[in-house]
């Protein structure tokens, strides 16, 4: 009956942006330093100012900004650091790439985040094990920021850092502070489909701490001390490509509006399908950057939606199908308390709409009359 939609929209962002993306693409060709060259530093000097952050490092994807972390933090063989199971599989990945030990932790069935409750009960459930745990990995799921002042004054005297998974969350923000300068240290990723991704693979780390960004800098580059053939340790190849870092120039450009627009299509859905399913929670004072538009299905009528809507050319997603603590290259780590209900239930019960800024209103309209015809 009607043409197949695509789940993002690249292409419509593509055809607003793209005078000036060949533009800056072109000047790189042109300039040839394909590897931090000047349009890394501009980038990273960019999105500090968006982010209200003093020190910005790109790296090489997502993942490698998790792990980079970790390893300027300190983290090694054999520590154990709280992470969600309800996430992507890359935020446990990157401790398990440490020799480190993720202990798996429940979130809030409402806002997909951990909580301070859900913390609180990991970190109960640790002292009962007599695991000392070094840190916390909290996820801003789905595009929403974690409450971390809450997480802060729980972990305030125990000596234990918080690292901000901002993957999906970067335009978010809680209370009057962006994503990026909410913790001590926050990540990034630039897959192409997050809120502000590039044509590949990117990341980023964000801090106030400046000998955590140097160290960071360094571990980026091979290890390297004063100069590039300075080896003080051991590091990674990890750089943002020059390419990547105009392509995000550019959709810089457009981020703020876009943002606005992801607000708007996310509050049509909210109204339109609040009464037939249960529609993501934001607090008060949070604003998400809304990655994914997920709800939630307690009558058992998730499938039968998607299969609806899948009819009709419309795609959905399922973030996330099982919880980590669940898959095969996770199940032999350590789970609080006496299990993980919220992630289980979630795993079955969610489905990401379509949500970008280009979704038109009309084709919206289509999407939230198919979902209340078939809940
Ligand atoms: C995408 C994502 C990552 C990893 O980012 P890559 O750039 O793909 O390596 C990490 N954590 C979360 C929560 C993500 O969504």
């Amino acid at each position: 009956m009607s043409a197949q939609i695509p789940f993002i929209d690249l292409h419509a962002q593509r055809r607003r942006i793209e005078p000036d993306l060949r533009e800056r693409m072109d000047a790189v060709l042109e300039h040839g330093q394909f590897v931090l060259g000047a349009e890394v530093a501009d980038l990273e000097r960019r999105l500090g100012e968006f982010a209200g952050v003093e020190h910005v490092v790109g790296c090489a994807n997502g993942t490698d900004a998790l792990v980079l972390t970790l390893r300027a933090l300190g983290v090694q063989a054999g520590d154990h650091v709280i992470v969600p199971s309800f996430t992507f599989c890359a935020t446990a990945e990157a401790v398990v790439l440490c020799g480190a030990i993720p202990v798996f932790a429940e979130v809030d069935a409402r806002t997909f985040n951990i909580s301070e409750a859900t913390v609180a009960a990991a970190l109960e459930s640790c002292s009962a094990a007599a695991i000392a745990p070094v840190g916390i990995i909290a996820v801003d799921l789905f595009g929403q920021p974690v409450d971390y002042s809450a997480l802060h004054a729980l972990v305030a005297d125990r000596g234990i850092w918080i690292l901000a998974d901002g993957a999906q969350s970067f335009g978010g923000s809680f209370g009057d502070r962006r994503v990026g300068s909410l913790a001590r240290v926050t990540t990034l990723s630039f897959f192409p489909a997050k809120p502000l991704g590039c044509y590949g693979d990117g990341g980023a780390i964000l801090t106030d701490d400046a000998d955590l960004a140097q160290l960071l800098r360094s571990l980026r580059f091979h290890g390297m001390g004063t100069h590039q053939y300075d080896n003080v340790r051991v590091g990674f190849n990890s750089r943002l490509d020059t390419l990547q870092a105009a392509v995000l120039l550019a959709k810089l450009e457009v981020f703020e509006d876009e943002l606005r627009v992801r607000q708007e299509v996310a509050a049509r859905y909210s109204a339109g399908l609040g009464d037939v399913a249960i529609v993501p929670l934001v607090a008060d004072t949070a604003v998400s950057a809304w990655a994914q538009y997920t709800l939630t299905f307690e009558s058992g009528r998730r499938d039968a939606v998607a299969a609806a809507l899948r009819a009709q050319g419309i795609p959905t997603g399922i973030y996330y199908p099982l919880p980590l603590h669940q898959q095969t290259a996770y199940r032999g780590y350590p789970v609080a308390g006496a299990g993980l209900p919220t992630s289980e239930m979630l795993a079955s019960q969610v489905l990401s709409l379509p949500i970008h800024p280009y979704l038109d209103p009309s084709v919206q309209a289509r999407i939230i009359e198919l979902v209340r015809d078939n809940v």
